[in-house]
């Protein structure tokens, strides 16, 4: 017998048909042209397409074609660094719609959670985003978590450790929420981005330093979540301690600290010294891309694919780049015609807006 459908779904699943249809499209489009399309007779795609103008997901032209309304539906994101946060809107194509930085230090208290879910209201205020089309809030911390048991297991630079997830959404939960590693929502906003086929490895360059193994069209996370730790893969026997607890890890010598807290300078104004032709500057970042080095052909070695740079140092490292390429390729066994270094599509907010991302990415797929 056949599965029964009921006309709602079969009305829903067209719909969404033909929301997918219009918004991967380049070119407005006619009701006519989506029934030939899809195959669909006229007068359901005429009740789909006024159901969806309706909510305000799909807009008509001067002609009477059909476009996508980038702001039918929108996400935020929000990222907690231990020095900083980020807030980021953005609409149904990943536009930025507006960002924010509050500097403002870490701290895992209810006066700091509160206070941030009151930047984030005005921000959203400032935006003039329309609360009943917020999808989400994405929120990335540079922790290591367990989705399963809904915890922060360690976080080093925040000096978290066993923090359950519910003691940060609960402050925020006038949204739908959801909680996640930096790196891995860098990585999923690369995919995003890049449309991303191939492997590649993100490293996310910031006072902490992480990264996300990206296979294929694939995140893998390892068996526990912990994938693609790579700030504490071990450069340095015995070397600097890092705020993990241990000595020598690629975090201990890679974190953007080194450039900046080390010399009381920002990052900015490090790179200005640099490009300035300051030699202290000079020899600070020789010693630093030596160890940036280390850690690329390690993973270069491990995956034999491309690898993304990002975090708080991508956008200084544009003219570095060909340098680290080169010498990435030189100092791996295998030959370095076929490698590429890249930076990240969205720079220092690639975290922020990954993770908003994930509400605009499910909405795609459930509406
Ligand atoms: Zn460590």
């Amino acid at each position: 017998m056949e599965p029964i459908i009921s006309d709602s779904v079969r009305r829903q699943t067209g719909r969404r048909q033909i929301y997918r249809y219009i918004y991967d499209s380049p070119q407005p489009m006619t009701a006519m042209e989506i029934a030939e399309g899809l195959s669909f007779a006229p007068v359901d795609v005429a009740d789909s397409l006024a159901g969806l103008a309706a909510d305000g997901m799909v807009v008509q032209d001067d002609t009477g074609a059909y476009v996508l309304e980038p702001r039918g539906r929108v996400a935020a994101g929000l990222c907690m660094l231990d020095d900083r946060a980020q807030l980021v809107a953005i609409d149904m194509r990943g536009t930025e719609l507006g960002s924010r930085e509050l500097p403002v230090p870490f701290s895992h208290t209810p006066a700091y959670y509160e206070m941030i879910a009151q930047c984030l209201e005005e921000f959203l205020d400032d935006c003039g985003l329309d609360r009943d089309r917020l999808l989400g809030l994405g929120i990335a911390m540079p922790a290591i978590m367990d989705q399963t048991e809904g915890k922060l297991v360690i976080s080093p630079t925040l000096e978290l450790q066993d923090v359950l997830l519910e003691e940060i959404y609960c402050h925020f939960s006038r949204y739908p929420v959801f909680i996640e590693n930096t790196p891995n929502a860098s990585g999923y906003a690369e995919r995003w981005a890049n449309g991303v086929q191939t492997n590649a490895v993100y490293l996310s360059l910031d006072r902490g330093v992480g990264g996300a193994i990206l296979l294929g069209n694939e995140h893998y996370m390892g068996d526990h979540g912990r994938g693609g730790e790579f700030g504490h893969m071990r450069l340095v026997p015995n070397g600097r301690p890092c705020l993990c607890g241990r000595k020598g890890c690629v975090e201990a010598y890679c974190s953007t600290s080194r450039l900046s807290d080390d010399l009381g300078l920002t990052l900015e104004e490090f790179f200005d010294r640099l490009y300035g032709g300051d030699e202290q500057a000079a020899a600070v970042w020789k010693e630093y891309q030596g160890h940036l080095v280390d850690a690329l052909v390690s993973l270069r070695t491990c995956f034999d694919c491309d690898i993304i740079l990002g975090g708080a140092l991508s956008p200084y490292l544009e003219e570095l780049l060909p340098e680290l390429r080169w010498e990435v390729g030189e100092k791996t066994l295998f030959s370095g015609e076929d490698f590429f270094l890249y930076l990240d599509h969205f720079g220092s907010r690639s975290a922020c807006t990954g993770t908003a991302l994930r509400f605009i990415d499910d909405f795609l797929l459930t509406y």
